[in-house]
C-alpha cells in the first residue's frame, strides 16, 4: 500500500502537488473542466489541513518552449472560482526562478499557488535531475495526484521524489485501489472485455489479463485479426496483419491457461466505413468479401451478456464496434448497459471506452472509470508506473 496525504503530517508544510490540469481548450477558454474538479478533493484536503499548496501540471505539448497558448493561466482562474479563494499564478518562462522560490516561501497555511506549465522546460519530459531539483526545492513534501501521466517518468511526476518524501493524492489512491484490487484480488468470476481498433497495441494487456481472468471476451476491431488467425475470411474488415501470429498464440495460451475465450459469433457488416453505409448482420463464417465488420451482432451481444451476468468483477477496455457512428454503436451500448445493470465490480479503462460509457449515460452506474487512458493500459499490462513506483510504502 502506498502512503497518501492522510498518512503524513501536512500542516505548515509546503506541499508540491502534481495535478493533471491538461484540460481541453478552445480560443483560450477551457471547454471541459472535469480534470480540475476531479483534483479538488486533494487540494481542499491540503488547504483544510493547513498545508501551503504549490500546484504543478503540464498542458498540451509546448515541446520545451514557453509557448503562451499553453499557459496555465486559465486553469488558475478556474481554480480560483472553484475553490473560492485566491490562487497565485506567476507566469515565468523558466517555470521556477527566484521570484517563484520567494513566492513559495512566503505562502501561509491554506494558501495556494500554481506554477506555469512544466513542459515549458525541455528537461521536464527527459526527467533531468537539474529541473527536478529546482521544482523540489519549492516543497517539503511531494503529492502525486496525476494518474494520467503516472506512466511517464518526468521531473514533475517522478524526478522530484528523489528529493522529497512522496505520497499520493486521492485520485491516484482510487485508481490504484480499483485497478490494483481487480488484478491482484478479484472477486470471481473475473471477466475482461477487450475491444478497440488494433490488437497490436493491446497484446501485452491481453497477455497479462490471461494470467488473471476466468473469461476473456474479445470484441471490436481486434476480433478480425483473431478471426483471420482462425482461418476465417474477414472481407475488408480492419486487420492488424503483423499480429495474426500473435492472435493465434493468444488463442492457444487461453486454452492452456484454462481461460474461457469468447469471440463474437456474428457481426454487423457495412460496405463502407460510413454511418450511412448499407449494412447487414452476418455470422462470422459468412462475412462478404466486399464488406467490413463494424459492430458485433445480436447473437454475440446475447453471448456476452450471458457471460457478464455471471461475473463478479469486470474490466472493460475498448469498444465493441465503431461506436462513434450511431448505426454501429449498438453492441458497445448493450455491453455498457449490461455492466450498468450488473452487481459486479465494473472497471472501465481506456479513453474511448470511458467516452462510450459517458456518451450512453451509464457513467455513474460503473464502479470505477479510470481517468488515464495510457496509464490504465500500462497498469493492466502489469507494468510498474514510474509516478506510482516513487511513492512511499505504508
Ligand atoms: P480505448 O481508447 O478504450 O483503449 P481503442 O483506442 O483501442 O479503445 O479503440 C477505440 C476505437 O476502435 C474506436 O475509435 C472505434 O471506432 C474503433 N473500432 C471498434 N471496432 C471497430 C471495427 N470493427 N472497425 C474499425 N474500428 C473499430
Ligand atoms: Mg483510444
Amino acid at each position: 500500500m502506498k502512503k497518501t496525504v492522510r498518512d503524513v503530517e501536512v500542516r505548515g508544510k509546503r506541499a508540491l502537488v502534481r495535478c493533471d490540469f491538461n484540460v481541453p481548450m478552445q480560443d483560450g477558454k477551457i471547454t471541459d473542466d472535469i480534470r480540475i474538479t476531479s483534483a479538488l478533493p486533494t487540494i481542499k484536503y491540503l488547504i483544510d489541513h493547513g498545508a501551503k499548496v504549490i500546484l504543478m501540471s503540464h498542458m498540451g505539448r509546448p515541446k520545451g518552449e514557453a509557448k503562451m497558448e499553453y499557459t496555465l493561466k486559465p486553469v488558475a482562474e478556474r481554480l480560483e472560482e472553484l475553490l473560492g479563494q485566491a490562487v497565485s499564478f506567476i507566469s515565468v518562462p523558466e517555470v521556477v526562478n527566484q521570484q517563484i522560490v520567494d513566492a513559495a516561501g512566503a505562502l501561509k497555511e491554506g494558501q495556494v499557488m500554481l506554477l506555469e506549465n512544466v513542459r515549458f522546460r525541455k528537461e521536464e519530459t527527459k526527467n533531468e535531475a537539474g529541473f527536478a531539483k529546482e521544482l523540489a526545492q519549492l516543497g517539503e513534501i511531494f503529492v502525486n495526484d496525476a494518474f494520467g501521466t503516472a506512466h511517464r517518468a518526468h521531473c514533475s511526476t517522478a524526478g522530484v521524489a528523489d528529493y522529497l518524501p512522496a505520497v499520493s493524492g486521492f485520485l491516484i489512491e482510487k485508481e490504484v485501489k480499483f485497478l490494483g484490487d481487480a488484478l491482484e484480488n478479484p472477486q470471481r468470476p473475473f471477466v475482461a472485455i477487450m475491444g478497440g481498433a488494433k490488437v497490436g497495441d493491446k497484446i501485452p494487456v491481453i497477455e497479462n489479463l490471461l494470467k488473471k481472468v476466468d473469461t476473456l471476451i474479445i470484441g471490436g476491431g481486434m476480433s478480425y485479426t483473431f478471426f483471420k488467425a482462425m482461418g476465417l475470411e474477414i472481407g475488408t474488415s480492419i486487420l492488424d496483419e503483423d499480429s495474426i501470429g500473435l492472435a493465434g498464440e493468444l488463442i492457444k495460451k487461453a486454452e492452456s491457461a484454462g481461460v474461457k475465450l469468447v469471440l463474437p459469433v456474428d457481426v454487423v457488416c457495412a460496405k463502407e466505413f460510413d454511418n450511412n453505409s448499407e449494412k447487414k448482420v452476418c455470422d462470422r463464417e459468412n462475412i462478404p468479401s466486399d464488406m467490413m465488420g463494424m459492430d458485433i451482432g445480436p447473437k454475440s451481444v446475447q453471448l456476452i451478456s450471458d457471460e457478464l451476468a455471471k461475473a463478479k468483477t469486470v474490466v472493460w477496455n475498448g469498444p465493441a464496434g465503431v461506436f462513434e457512428m450511431p448505426n454501429f454503436a449498438e453492441g458497445t451500448k448493450k455491453i455498457a448497459e449490461a455492466l450498468a445493470n450488473s452487481q459486479a465490480t465494473t472497471i472501465i479503462g481506456g479513453g474511448d471506452s470511458a467516452a462510450a460509457v459517458e456518451q450512453f449515460g451509464f457513467a455513474d452506474k460503473m464502479t470505477h472509470i479510470s481517468t488515464g487512458g495510457g496509464a490504465s493500459l500500462e497498469f493492466l499490462e502489469g507494468k510498474a508506473l514510474p509516478g506510482i513506483a516513487v511513492l512511499e510504502e505504508k
